[in-house]
Order: structure tokens, then sequence, then C-alpha cells
């Protein structure tokens, strides 16, 4: 089968690879897009570590072509998503009664082990979820994300009427800007660099958004607050200027989520007092533990809008170009898409 096989830093190759081999327990899945995630990027640049050569992609939909001869509940021709990670299910962590993604042998499809940029993928079949017959696989290739998303929303205890501040308005801002909407928020804002993502915020229910290049963010936000900050402030774009850009916008009381993925050598300067003395809560937001299901029924429902986030689909030929308009947000790219 064709693939992306990443060498090394930024040495992506087009190769002919042979098609995975899977267990009993597994499937083959006939990729049908493959989002192009800052996680790829990252890892790209040599920002993040994995084993290499690697096959990345892990935000995927497909057909399943083969099942392994354990799997009973999935059968060739279903359309699906999978979600990437995959427990050991018997180490200190996959053992205590609320099972995170803290599993000391976590393998994730398309970080640590091949993943879909190519034609054909395998995971384990408890990893995969139907969609429904119709339902647009393009779409269904930003399950994943949403259910990063989701874990997102649990994390930073969104509740009816609060305000709250987006900072960053890429695929994962936009994202969770709608599901901020649909946990009632009475009033959101959204902040980025380009005119062209606040415009899709807008269109997608942001009710204020602010160009971080044209104005103070800490201070429009605080305006559109009678002086305050907002009730909760989530940081989506992976920087720790934005974090404290975030932070400074949330109200005395308020909840912080840090959802973005900084550089792993990237550090955040505080002032302890600051933090003292507005007794922020503060969380972070890692992967989609068991969120999965809950992604796939909110993107079925239609409640989240998931089209207009893809601006660009590629074919797998074209990797390089959709890596390169991904890292340098060329042409007002959002989700890029890549198509084997
Ligand atoms: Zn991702
Ligand atoms: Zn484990």
């Amino acid at each position: 089968m064709r693939a992306a096989v990443l060498y090394n830093i930024r040495d992506l190759r087009l190769e002919d690879v042979s098609t995975p081999e899977f267990s009993t327990d597994e499937v083959l899945i006939k990729v049908n897009a493959t989002g192009v995630c800052g996680t790829d990027i990252h890892i790209y640049r040599g920002e993040w570590k994995t084993s290499m050569p690697i096959i990345l992609g892990h935000e995927f939909s497909g057909v399943i072509v083969e099942t392994g001869r354990d799997v009973k509940n999935l059968k060739i021709g279903d359309p699906v998503v999978a979600e990437p990670n995959i427990l050991c299910g018997s180490c200190y962590f996959c053992r205590m009664s609320e099972r995170n993604y803290f599993c000391e042998n976590l393998k994730a499809t398309g970080v640590t082990i091949n993943g879909a940029f190519a034609e054909y993928v395998k995971t384990k079949a408890e990893n995969v979820y139907k969609v429904t017959e119709g339902f647009n696989l393009d779409e269904a290739a930003l399950i994943e994300p949403l259910a990063c998303c989701v874990r997102g929303i649990d994390q930073a205890k969104v509740r009816t009427g609060d305000t709250v501040a987006i900072v960053g308005a890429g695929p994962i801002g936009l994202i969770l800007l709608q599901l901020v909407k649909l946990a009632g928020a009475s009033m959101v804002i959204q902040t980025d660099m380009e005119d062209a993502r606040l415009k899709l915020a807008r269109d997608l229910g942001a009710d204020h958004t602010i160009n971080v290049a044209e104005e103070d963010p800490v201070e429009a936000i605080k305006r559109l607050t009678g002086g305050y900050g907002v009730d909760v402030a989530i940081e989506a774009v992976g920087s720790p200027k934005a974090i404290t850009q975030a932070m400074k916008a949330t109200r005395r009381g308020g909840r912080l989520n840090i959802f973005g993925v900084s550089p792993e050598d990237a550090v955040w300067e505080v002032k302890p007092f600051e933090l003292y003395e507005k007794e922020l809560t503060i969380t972070t937001s890692y992967r989609s533990p068991f969120t999965f299901q809950r992604a796939v029924k909110i993107a079925l429902s239609g409640k989240v809008k998931l089209k207009p986030l893809i601006s660009h689909i590629f074919r797998l030929e074209e990797i390089h170009r959709a890596f390169e308009v991904a890292e340098k947000r060329l042409e007002g790219a959002v989700k890029v898409l890549v198509k084997p």
C-alpha cells in the first residue's frame, strides 16, 4: 500500500509498504480521510519525540475491509472512526477505578505506532466506533479532535450561563466554541490572529471575536465582562503566551483550562501571587479518555458543525504540501485532510 513514512525530523517519504498485518482482535480499515493535527506537526518538527520510522495520522475515518477471527461487533463494509489510544488494561493506572489515559504502556495509532497517512490502517476492534451509513466520512475524520474537546469541556466544567473565552480559533478552538454553546454559555468570546478564522468563529456562534494582533485581548475581554473577566477561559493554542492571556482574562474565582499542547520544552512563566489572589481553578486536558462515544453521538446529531472546519483536502501524494499548508496556516488553513 502507499503510505507517508516519517524517517526523521522533516524527512517524510511516500513509499510502498506492506499492508498492516492484524491479529484476531483487530480490524483492517481502508482509510477515507485523515486530518493533519498539531500533534503531527509537533512530531514532524521534532518538538514531540516518538520512535521512527513511523506512519503518522491519528484523526481518521474509513471503512472496514477485514476483521480478525475474534471480532464480533463489526463487519466488512462498516463505516467507522477509531479512538487512537490503546490501553494495556493491566498497569497501575489502568487498574484504577477511574480509568484515564495515564496507561504506562499506552500506545497511540499514528503517534507511537503506525497510523493513517496510508491506504490502510489497523486497530483493535474495541477502539472502533461505527458511524451511521451516509454520514459524511470526511467530516467523521474530525470526531477524534471532537472527542478531545469533549474532555476539555468536562475538565473546564462549563456551566449553563457561564461567560467563556476561548483563546485560539483553529479547528480545536472552533469545536470547543460549539461545545461551549451547547453547554449553555451565556457569552463566548473567541480570539485569534487571523480574521478569516474569527469570521468562521462568528459564523459558528461566537458572540464576540478579538484579533490579538490588533488589540489587547485581556483588556477587550475585561471590557466585555464589566471589568471582571470571564468565568471560564480555555487556551486552545499551545503556547505559554496564550496561556497567560487566558489566565489574565479569567475572573477571580474562575476556571482556566489549558487545552493546547505546547512544545515539550516550552516554559510558562507565571507570578504565583496572581494565581493565589485569583484563587483560580486550573485544569489541563489529556487526550480523550472515554469521551469518544459521546463525540460520535454529538457528531451524528449534527449539533456540532464539522464541515466548515475542513479548509483543504489533499491526496496522499500531496502529503508534503498538506503538511506545509497546515504548519504555516497557508491559504486560510483550518483543518487539512489527506485522502489516500
Ligand atoms: Zn489530533
Ligand atoms: Zn495500562
